[in-house]
């Protein structure tokens, strides 16, 4: 068994043993209901031999289906003989969260994708983080994890590499990765990464990370399910892990290869009310160009406010929501390289 230094997490599960195992991590959870209860928290280790181990992750937020469908699909597809090395998958990182079908965890309000590097001693979503920070992610060579809009957004479906812009080699072998994963679309993102982001962890641990977002709406985008499962096992394959011919994988299709920079690409409601897009996901725009308006249905004198674009740029990701309020992403952009 692995555990680090301080987590209390705990696992039945053995990451060095040969063969496929598919178990739960154990989050100790003690409350009125359940005093010596613990936060099952599905994991699937798969080992045959030596070579790389990749890190598979879908439901670091709990709305984000596409690649939770996904993960659950492959730990029943992939067994030990079709590989050389290790992966481990975890499929509903913030398990509540996926329960609840909710972006945070209703037991503590935590964003997992905002609780990096974690915290042992915090509450469970700051422990999960903790969790695959400092156990899983130091064991792996590449890490995947599949995002999308949620509940809020939309987005056109795109693979996301996150640049260190220091680090010449981890951003070399991170980028080969989203090129063999090969979506339709692949963002270069070069605004620094929050640090309490998945990327961000990634980087201090100098582990090739790739995210990109697949879908949203909270509903289950098949194209984005798609492009995970096909995209996944590519880059399976380009890291020597993969080794069986039993999956027909289809070579990678052409990229449009894009960048994602700082805060000009995205845009915000000004204030509360509906807000009626003027654009569609895929529109390339300008500078200016109307991005939408919002609308005042308790006071329909009141003509509606106008919301630009501040760049030129093609619309990857839109509001899902009608009502808006202040500081609510309407959409953004992202730019061909
Ligand atoms: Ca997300």
């Amino acid at each position: 068994m692995i555990r680090s230094g301080e987590s209390t997490i705990w696992t039945e599960l053995d990451f060095d043993k040969a063969g496929k195992q598919v178990g739960r991590l154990h989050l100790p959870y003690s409350v009125t209901r359940s005093a010596y209860g613990n936060i099952d928290i599905p994991l699937a280790v798969i080992r045959n031999g030596d070579g790389p181990t990749v890190l598979l992750m879908s439901g670091n937020h709990g709305d984000e289906y596409e690649g939770q469908v996904t993960m659950v699909r492959l730990i029943r597809d992939l067994e030990a003989a079709d590989i050389k090395g290790r992966v481990i998958i975890m499929p509903a990182a913030n398990t509540p969260a996926a329960i609840a079908g909710a972006r945070v965890s209703p037991l503590d309000d935590g964003n997992l994708n905002r609780a990096f590097p974690g915290n042992a001693n915090g509450s469970p979503t700051w422990q999960i983080a903790h969790y695959i920070d400092s156990v899983l992610v130091p064991i792996c060579d590449a890490w995947l994890d599949l995002h999308s809009g949620g509940s809020s957004l939309d987005y056109l479906p795109f693979a996301a590499f996150y640049q260190t812009g220091e680090d010449k080699a981890l951003d070399a072998r991170a980028e080969g990765i989203m090129r063999a994963f090969g979506a339709p679309r692949s963002v270069r993102v070069t605004a620094a990464p929050d640090g309490r982001l998945a990327a961000a962890s990634g980087h201090r641990r100098k582990i090739p990370y790739l995210g990109g977002e697949y879908g949203g709406t909270g509903s289950v985008n098949p194209d984005g399910v798609s492009i995970t499962y096909g995209g996944t096992l590519r880059v399976l394959a380009h890291l020597g892990v993969l080794t069986s011919k039993r999956f027909d994988i289809k070579p990678a299709g052409e990229t449009r290869l894009m960048q994602l920079g700082g805060h000009d690409y995205y845009v915000h409601a000004p204030e509360t009310g509906l807000f009626e897009p003027a654009t569609r996901l895929g529109d390339t725009v300008k500078k200016g160009q109307l991005c939408g308006t919002v609308h005042f249905v308790d006071n329909p004198e009141r003509p509606g406010v106008p919301v630009t674009f501040k760049r030129d740029g093609v619309v990857v990701c839109k509001r899902h929501f009608g009502r808006v309020e202040p500081g609510d992403c309407v959409a953004h952009l992202a730019t061909d390289i």
